[in-house]
């Protein structure tokens, strides 16, 4: 297996880098806010040792009104550095950062614990985040929106080459540029990328749906990826082939050996969003779902044995690791079966054969991507609420279950959550365009002309 070079082909801006972190930095740029306060009463003398640590909550969110309070009067101070326009610059761009990514409170704490920073420009914009904290309204619309995709094809002449799979990549994929195309799209129409597991939550035994506030006027909207494992077929048709990690952080796509930041849906959207923080409420980006008997994300850590110690080691950290990094980005990770196998698209799945896929998946792929309540379906299959095979899911953890449905139903009932999702691929895209028109675009303003005819 090729480890590839980190060959870095997409400079990071250095001094726009405050402002433009996504959202996967929040946490370490309120971090900076606070050292950057903790600084300036230092130099104030108003030194105070028992400054709250921030407290975190799982994911990207930082937790609300961590910073604490502080009370010390700010008195004025001769010796303020010289460099405190250019701190007070900062603590602008990171406030401002945090006020595009709808985190309020986070900005509303760092601009108020300024310190000797604070002045007009640093009240304006506290104001300015009060106001559109204020202008939140409620979400009440039952329509959520979800859509999703497979891996991206990144080479279209590698997928589309006439072979005997060029049909089905037409069929099932989307390519990059088609991606790329679509989010400012989606962006125009009003929707923002939102958390599914914060849309309902399983309150003593009962799921209920949970409010959602956007400004006025927006959508929420699910992406998720599907079959995220870069499977042994797709060698050499043009997709990556695996994901990494990169020094800062961020997942990154391995295409051809080399390090890449548009070989895949989650590195194009975090880019998006690094660039319009705007496009997603509090960092949420998507869900990655994976089966299991490849792997997962294009490390084959259920075929160990075929591999020496050193690259199963290497794989096993390395799924790890991404596992992490997707969560630390603002994704969530999803059980799609361990098999794919036709029973679940026939439904002719028995209880054995059930209790094998998912034990596998939880025994094999959960340990090292970590736990989930996402069920993606396989084939987009849906089973009657009393079906013993449904029940074992959700009995197995698995309370909120995406199946395929074009119309996008999201609801509540007993003790599990349903979401519909419609593919923004081929099938849909040049056979069904109606589907996505009515929701969201025309997709002949998308459709790669390198397609099939
Ligand atoms: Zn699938």
């Amino acid at each position: 297996m090729a480890r590839g070079k980190y060959v870095r082909h997409r400079k990071i801006g250095r001094t726009i880098a405050m402002a433009a972190l996504a959202l996967v930095a929040v946490v370490a740029v309120v971090f900076a806010g606070i050292a950057l306060g903790r600084t300036l009463k230092n130099s104030a003398k108003l030194k105070k040792t028992d400054d709250p640590a921030p407290t975190m909550q799982d994911g990207v969110q930082p937790s609300q009104g961590q910073t604490g309070t502080d009370p010390a009067p700010v008195q004025p101070d001769p010796a303020l550095p010289d460099n405190s326009m250019q701190l007070r610059q900062e603590l602008l761009e990171q406030a401002e950062t945090l006020r595009k990514g709808y985190f309020y409170d986070e900005a509303i704490a760092l601009l108020e614990n300024g310190g000797d920073l604070k002045n007009e420009q640093t009240d304006a914009l506290l104001q300015q985040v009060k106001q559109e904290k204020n202008a939140l309204v409620k979400y009440e619309d039952s329509q959520l929106y979800h859509i999703f995709f497979h891996s991206l094809i990144v080479d279209p002449s590698l997928a589309f080459d006439g072979d005997y799979k060029a049909a089905g990549y037409d069929q099932y994929m989307t390519t990059v540029d088609e991606f790329k195309a679509m989010l400012p799209l989606l962006q125009e129409e009003g929707y923002i990328l939102y958390d599914m597991t914060q849309m309902a939550e399983l309150v003593d035994g009962k799921t209920r749906m949970k409010e959602i506030w956007l400004p006025e006027g927006k959508k929420p909207l699910v992406v998720s990826i599907d079959d995220v494992n870069y499977y042994d077929y797709m060698t050499g048709d043009g997709f990556a082939t695996r994901l990494d990690v990169d020094d800062e952080g961020n997942v990154v796509t391995i295409v051809n050996d080399e390090v890449t930041y548009d070989g895949d849906v989650m590195p194009i959207l975090d880019a998006y969003v690094k660039e319009h923080p705007e496009f997603s409420w509090r960092g949420a980006k998507g869900i990655v779902a994976i089966t299991g008997y490849a792997g997962a994300f294009g490390y084959r850590i259920t075929d160990l044995p075929d591999y020496d110690e050193a690259t199963q080691q290497w794989m096993l950290r390395k799924t790890e690791e991404v596992a992490k990094a997707l969560r630390a980005t603002g994704w969530q990770i999803a059980c799609h079966s361990y098999t794919h196998n036709q029973y679940w698209n026939k439904k002719t799945i028995t209880a054995e054969q059930e209790q094998y896929d998912i034990g596998r998946w939880l025994g094999e792929i959960a340990p090292y991507v970590g736990d989930t309540n996402i069920f993606i379906s396989p084939f987009g299959v849906s089973f009657d609420k009393d079906d013993s095979r449904f029940r074992y899911l959700v009995d197995h953890g698995f309370w909120m279950y995406c199946p395929v449905d074009s119309k996008m139903p999201s609801y509540c009932k007993d003790d599990f959550f349903i979401q519909g999702r419609i593919n923004l691929d081929g099938l849909t895209m040049k056979h069904y365009p109606e589907r996505v028109t009515r929701f969201f675009f025309d997709p002949a303003q998308v459709l790669d002309p390198t397609r099939p005819k």
